[in-house]
């Protein structure tokens, strides 16, 4: 559905694309990750055909987006970051307008209006001056000029920015409906938001993907944790011992009961060495009162790699 390939993007002397890759498969709902000037943006602007890279190539339904830029945006449904609206407009009156834009034709016009007005809840706005609704609803507007084509592709920017609490609960709650008939790549820096939508997350940081997996993939980690309901001798020793293990962390369990975070090799491990544990708990007859993989949130992925990247910056 998308293909990018080593984009690069300078705004003067700003670089803010420094050779991007992703593909992004028909049915996926994709996050695009990143703080504040990451490049979020500007990549998104580039999909959808309003801006020139300067190398690297961006394919859409296998067209160049260079090349088809006409039928690229035919194909997709846009909510830029902040939506072009006319608030002197009835959402009724501007999404006729765009209905016209899109060159729908005359006869299925009514059949793409109603679906796009019910989708995203607007029913009871239909006569309201664009300018005179809230912010959430404004947002619905836009989304719903952006499927009035039934695209199979939706780019969002930063669809919740700016909104409270419930609207952005009913925004993601659309966008997940959406997600059943469309492909959807939304750029966020919000960290709930990729974790409450998404299957993948891309994270860009400094004009460069940091990571780009599943969020399964993202939140494992080689290491495990052992609760013993007491510390048997030697139990540390002989944990910091094994060869799947680079090091033993002895804490407290919130219920007061001795801990032992076992950060594996991610080079000798298979990636689980709780089997291992166990068995090693069953051979020295620990009494084991947990056991269980230890996992990471997005949050501390993203914070790892924002220090590895202030680190590498230095
Ligand atoms: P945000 O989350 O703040 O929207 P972003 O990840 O979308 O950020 P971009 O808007 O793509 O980031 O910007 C990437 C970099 O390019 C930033 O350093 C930004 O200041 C710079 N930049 C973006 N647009 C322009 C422009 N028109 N002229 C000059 N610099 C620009």
């Amino acid at each position: 559905m998308i293909n990018v390939s080593e984009l690069t993007k300078s705004y003067g002397p700003v670089q803010a694309l420094r050779g991007v890759s992703f593909h992004i498969g028909e049915g996926e709902i994709v996050g695009l990750l990143g703080p504040n000037g990451a490049g979020k943006t500007t990549i998104i602007k580039i999909l959808t055909g309003y801006l020139q890279p300067d190398g690297g190539t961006a394919e859409v339904h296998g067209m160049d987006v260079l090349e088809h830029t006409r039928e690229v945006q035919a194909q997709i449904g846009y909510l830029p970051e902040t939506a072009p609206l006319y608030p002197e407009l009835t959402v009724q009156a501007y999404l006729k307008m765009m209905a016209d834009l899109r060159q729908i034709p005359e006869e299925a016009q009514l059949d793409r209006l109603s679906e796009a007005i019910y989708a995203t809840g607007l029913q009871e706005h239909l006569t309201r001056p664009i300018g005179q609704l809230s912010k959430g609803f404004r947002q619905r507007v836009g989304l719903a000029q952006a499927i009035l084509h039934k695209p199979k592709l939706l780019i969002l920017d930063e669809p919740t920015v700016g909104l409270d609490p419930t609207q952005i609960v009913e925004i993601r709650n659309l966008i997940r409906r959406l997600a059943k008939t469309s492909t959807i790549l939304f750029s966020t820096h919000i960290l709930s938001e990729v974790e409450a939508l998404c299957d993948r997350a891309i994270i860009l940081m400094n004009g460069r993907i940091k990571a780009d997996a599943r969020l399964s993939e993202l939140a494992a980690t080689s290491d495990a944790v052992l609760v013993l309901e007491r510390t048997p001798e030697g139990a540390l020793e002989t944990l910091r011992g094994l060869k799947e293990v680079r090091g033993v962390e002895l804490f407290r369990s919130l219920d007061g009961y001795p801990a032992y975070r076992v950060l594996g090799d991610p080079q000798l491990s298979d990636g689980n060495l709780t089997p291992r544990l166990y068995a090693l708990a069953r051979q020295h007859d620990w009494p084991v009162r947990e056991l269980r993989r230890d996992v990471r949130t997005l949050e501390m992925v993203f914070n790892q790699l924002a220090t590895e990247e202030v680190t590498a910056e230095n």
